[in-house]
């Protein structure tokens, strides 16, 4: 079984200090290759120098939108020049947080345009991160139609319907640990309906580890085991043909040639 952690952020310093270790156990658990996603400036940096030290490693770059703020037109032509590394694979994460709301909301509007712009520049897929902000977000990528060839709502824990509109955009969805939890039965309906050729998995690490890891306070790329076959179980098939489905979707959807 080969997995691919679709969305991981391994230069964050819980995992970047004892980098080796982490990959090894997570090949020894089958989870093979990994997107690391930068969120400022300089771990998109750190993200793209990382990539050099492991094959299977790629990564995203973008300003995540709580740090909508900070950026100006020399952040968004550095992050254009870091995007053009041979192992950056997409634009993210990029979107609207009115969550935690640490950055106003017309920052966060204008930068994720600027990343979408970027996105369609240099025919890169984009990993959108949405966050109680989901007509907002549809909105923007529906301005966008035509200019941007792939998208996925990464982290989704919406609902089967706001999954239906993702969907009908011929959009990706993918899921983390989350969708695991006792409390998550709006998410497992959406994840029921997600054709497997619009579904991938992610960690999201060193956040939220899955069920029954989830007392591990830092999740790593080997946890993605878990969540991968909680929902193989969810959709009763069996985990190896599960697994090969949504990794031939990862690959389709970071044109990755493995
Ligand atoms: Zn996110
Ligand atoms: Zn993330």
């Amino acid at each position: 079984m080969e997995l691919i952690d679709t969305h991981c952020h391994l230069t964050f310093d819980d995992l970047a200090s004892d980098i080796d270790t982490v990959i090894e156990r997570s090949i020894a658990a089958g989870v093979t290759g990994w997107v690391t996603v930068g969120t400022d400036p300089s771990e998109n940096r750190k993200a793209v120098e990382l990539t050099q030290r492991f094959e299977n490693l790629y990564a995203a770059v973008a300003i995540h939108p709580h740090d909508a703020k900070t950026v100006t037109r020399d952040t968004i032509v550095e992050l254009k020049n870091l995007a053009q590394s041979p192992k950056v694979v997409a634009i993210g994460e990029t979107g609207l947080d009115y969550h935690y709301n640490h950055s106003l909301h017309e920052d966060q509007i204008r930068v994720f345009a600027q990343h979408l712009e970027l996105a369609a520049e240099l025919n890169l897929p984009v990993i959108v991160h949405c966050r109680k902000a989901f007509d907002e977000t549809i909105q923007i990528l529906d301005n966008c139609t035509g200019r941007i060839e792939k998208v996925v709502f990464h982290c989704f824990s919406g609902s089967a319907e706001q999954a239906k509109l993702v969907l009908d955009r011929g959009f990706y969805i993918s899921f983390t640990g989350v969708v695991t939890f006792k409390n998550a039965e709006m998410t497992r309906c959406a994840a029921a309906l997600v054709p497997l050729d619009k579904l991938m998995l992610e960690t999201d690490c060193p956040y939220m580890s899955p069920e029954p890891m989830r007392k591990q306070k830092i999740n790593e790329p080997a946890l993605l085991i878990h969540t991968a076959r909680f929902l193989a179980d969810l959709r009763q098939m069996p985990l190896n043909d599960f697994t090969a489905a949504v990794t031939k979707t990862s690959e389709t959807f970071f044109n990755l040639h493995t």
